[in-house]
Order: C-alpha cells, then sequence, then structure tokens
C-alpha cells in the first residue's frame, strides 16, 4: 500500500463548483492523486510510513498554474524597452545564444522560483526543450513545454525541432511533463506556417501554444502582411480550438473575441507583462461576458522582473477597475479561480481543485503573519481577499506537485538551490558573452 500524506485541521480552499471551504479540514494524498478530504479532522487510519501534516493556522489550496511562461535567462535587461524592440535586441539574441546546459539551469532557477511562489504547472516555451525537461523531472514541477518556432530565416526554432522535443521528452516525469507546439508569433509566421503547426499537434495529438494580439504593432504588422488581424489569420488557418493556449489577447476585436468563443481557444491573461511592455490592458471583461475560459500567467521574468503569480493576481484584480471606473469587477473568488482551475482546465489536466481523484497539486500557505492580518477564520470572503490582494509567493509554506513535497518550509526538497542559483548565473554570464552589448 503507498504511503499517504494526511494534510490536517486546515482553512481547505477547494475551488468547486460552489466555492465550498472546509475550515479545520483535511485532505489525503495517496500517491499521485487525492484520495479524499473534507470537513473536519481526518479520523481515518495512519498506516506505517504515512506522513500527518498538521496544517492549523494554513490556508491548503490547488497549487497555482501559469498559463504562459518562459524559461529566462536574463532579468533586469532592457527594462525600459517596447516589446518589439526588446524583442530584438535582448530576447532573440538571448535565446539564439543559448546552449543547451544554459537552458537547463535558467530553467531549474525558473521553475525555483515559481514553486516558492506556490506554482505547481507552468505553461513554457522556450528553446533547447530536452534542457527544460531534464530540469523539471529532477525538481519536480509539473510543465508543459513548447518550442519558439518561427519562419527559418528568423534562426529560431523549427517545427522538426518540435517533433523530436515531443519525441524525446513528452511523458517524462511519469507523465507529468508535456510537449505542445509552439508559434512565437504572427510577426515571424506565416499563413503556412500556422497550418503546419495545426497538422502537427493533429498529428502527435497534443496542444498549441501561441502569442497572439500582443501589441497594438503586432496588429498593425498583421494587417499590412496578411490583409486581416492576427487571431483572423489564426482561425483561417485553423490554428485555434479547444487544445491552443492564446497568450495576452491585448487587442483583440469583438470579431476576434467571437472567433475565440466559436473555436473555444483557451486564453492566459498576463496583465503585468502588458503593463510593463506598454502594451495596454486585455478586455478582460469582454472576454469573460463572452464565456471564454481565461487563466493567467506572468509571461516570462525577463518582461516581468518576478514570476510570482499572487502578484498577476493583484495586477489582474485591480488593473480593470482602475481602467473601467468600476470596483465591481473581478472580484477575488475569480481571480483565484483564474489561477487555479481556469488555467488547469485550459490545459486539460486533472486539476486546480481539491477533491477526490484530482491530482494531488496542492500548497500550504502560512496565515500565521502580518500579512494574513487580520484573518476571520471562518469567513471564505476575507480569505480570498486575502489570496487575491494581501498574499504574495513569499506566503507558501509548502508546495506538493503529483503527491510530492518538492518545497517545505520555504526549502527545496528535490534540488540544492544554492547550486542553481550559481549555475543560472555562469550561465547567464556565458550567453551574454556570446552577444550584442545590451542595453
Ligand atoms: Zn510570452
Amino acid at each position: 500500500m503507498t504511503a499517504k500524506l494526511i494534510i490536517d485541521n486546515g482553512i481547505v480552499v477547494t475551488m468547486d463548483d460552489d466555492d465550498t471551504m472546509h475550515f479545520g479540514g483535511h485532505v489525503v494524498i495517496e500517491g499521485k492523486s487525492i484520495l479524499s478530504m473534507g470537513p473536519g479532522r481526518y479520523t481515518g487510519e495512519v498506516a506505517d510510513g504515512d506522513r500527518v501534516i498538521d496544517a492549523s493556522d494554513k490556508i491548503v489550496m490547488p497549487g497555482l498554474v501559469d498559463l504562459h511562461y518562459h524559461t529566462a535567462i536574463a532579468k533586469g535587461y532592457s527594462d525600459h524597452l517596447p516589446l518589439w524592440e526588446y524583442l530584438d535586441t535582448c530576447w532573440y539574441p538571448m535565446i539564439r545564444a543559448l546552449d543547451p546546459e544554459a537552458a537547463y539551469w535558467a530553467a531549474l532557477a525558473s521553475y525555483a522560483e515559481s514553486i516558492k511562489g506556490g506554482v505547481t504547472t507552468v505553461n513554457d516555451m522556450y528553446r533547447q526543450l530536452q534542457g527544460l525537461a531534464r530540469a523539471a523531472e529532477e525538481i519536480g514541477i509539473r510543465a508543459v513545454l513548447s518550442n519558439d518556432v518561427a519562419l527559418p530565416e528568423h534562426n529560431l526554432d523549427t517545427l522538426e525541432d518540435n517533433q523530436k522535443a515531443y519525441e524525446d521528452c513528452h511523458g517524462m516525469g511519469d507523465g507529468r511533463i508535456e510537449v505542445y507546439v509552439g508559434i512565437e508569433w504572427l510577426p515571424l509566421a506565416s499563413p503556412e506556417l500556422l497550418r503546419d503547426a495545426r497538422q502537427l499537434a493533429n498529428d502527435l495529438k497534443t496542444g498549441i501554444h501561441i502569442h497572439l494580439n500582443e501589441s497594438l504593432t503586432e496588429v498593425e504588422n498583421s494587417k499590412e502582411r496578411f490583409g486581416r488581424r492576427p487571431t483572423e489569420v489564426a482561425y483561417d488557418a485553423g490554428l485555434l480550438g479547444r487544445d491552443c493556449i492564446a497568450a495576452h489577447c491585448v487587442w483583440l476585436s469583438d470579431t476576434e473575441i467571437a472567433l475565440m468563443r466559436t473555436t473555444n481557444t483557451q486564453i492566459s491573461h498576463n496583465p503585468s507583462s502588458n503593463a510593463k511592455l506598454g502594451n495596454g490592458i486585455a478586455r478582460l471583461p469582454e472576454m469573460k461576458a463572452a464565456g471564454l475560459n481565461v487563466g493567467l500567467g506572468h509571461d516570462a521574468a525577463e518582461c516581468n522582473n518576478s514570476r510570482d503569480l499572487f502578484q498577476v493576481m493583484k495586477f489582474a484584480a485591480v488593473i480593470h477597475r482602475a481602467a473601467r471606473v468600476d470596483a465591481s469587477l473581478h472580484p477575488a473568488p475569480e481571480i483565484v479561480r483564474m489561477a487555479t482551475r481556469n488555467g488547469s482546465e485550459a490545459l486539460q489536466h486533472n486539476g486546480g481543485i481539491l477533491a477526490t481523484g484530482k491530482n494531488a497539486d496542492v500548497i500550504l500557505i502560512d496565515t500565521l503573519s502580518p500579512m494574513f492580518t487580520p484573518l476571520r477564520k471562518d469567513d471564505p470572503a476575507h480569505i480570498y481577499s486575502h489570496l487575491t490582494y494581501a498574499a504574495n509567493g513569499s506566503c507558501v509554506h509548502t508546495t506538493i506537485i503529483d503527491g510530492r513535497i518538492v518545497m517545505e518550509d520555504r526549502q527545496l526538497t528535490m534540488v540544492d538551490e544554492a547550486t542553481i542559483v550559481r549555475e543560472a548565473n555562469a550561465a547567464f554570464t556565458r550567453v551574454l558573452e556570446r552577444i550584442p552589448p545590451v542595453g
């Protein structure tokens, strides 16, 4: 019999359809799934080898899903540039100069920060996926990986690279690691490339990850080159669909929102990246009103400087209120749902909710801190409010992924954090030396 992990006497935020919370409840994990959970203390058997975690003064909730993610090697560079210039002078030169070891250490550093902030799943578009998969396997995170595919003249990845990564890595980590087909963005693609990407995804029976309608310059570029807006081009090429994650979607027309709805395309909203790069504010109220499933992403630490998804939650919660002069928009439970269940559903994972049979991706949050003070422990609205507006990633005490504790008491359990920091710094210096000076 597999040993059980019994989390007892916590504030259990289930994220189920009724937003049920159990105060002083329990969650029992066996293997990779939730065996049972419910209100009240655990009264079942505790066998030899089982571990009981006392969760008094802790919130127990589904792990966060970072729905649009790039492993990052160079945060804190070119902070002042708009998207296109930033890509051309910093991002593309860096990822063209990557070596496999640099990608591996950059991924470990990225995933380490995410896990310490309560993220249990990343939807990571980057290069050198074999190194990323190895990093994800070792550190214990759930990862959906995709390549940075563009037309050949841009010297990034090809669909052949992506297919090879699928063959090498899909299913690693006992199924925890998947490979999707990635498309960088329309300015570096063509309708033919989008059609081929859709064909490859269908052949491999996997999903697609793409940046769409991120900036006004992208929309203008698409209209000039193809006579259509980016999402219209993607629709015409057959790229959109239930298995497609479209990131950003800042500049969607009403017609494009309808195309997303018709095709049931999944959306990653990345408000802090959009704000920092001066790209604008996505039409989240309209996307939600149209019934789109929208999750949250930090994008990349190069254009966000933090992988803290709690920060992204707060941004998503407040930025639309400011822009629309309407404090009723996107209440806290909706924001927490976007960061958990919506992201999991977008990736068609069996998680994002604490219920029997679901993936054991669970985080424990320490409420014994000024950050969570005052706290009425029997008040769901108060819990959601603190999670959305008051919390940050440093409040996460324990991160469990696939039934395994990968961070406890702020310490990573599977890898040595000091080594990762040292090697990621060395990798960054090595890559930096290969490219023209970065501003
Ligand atoms: Zn991105």
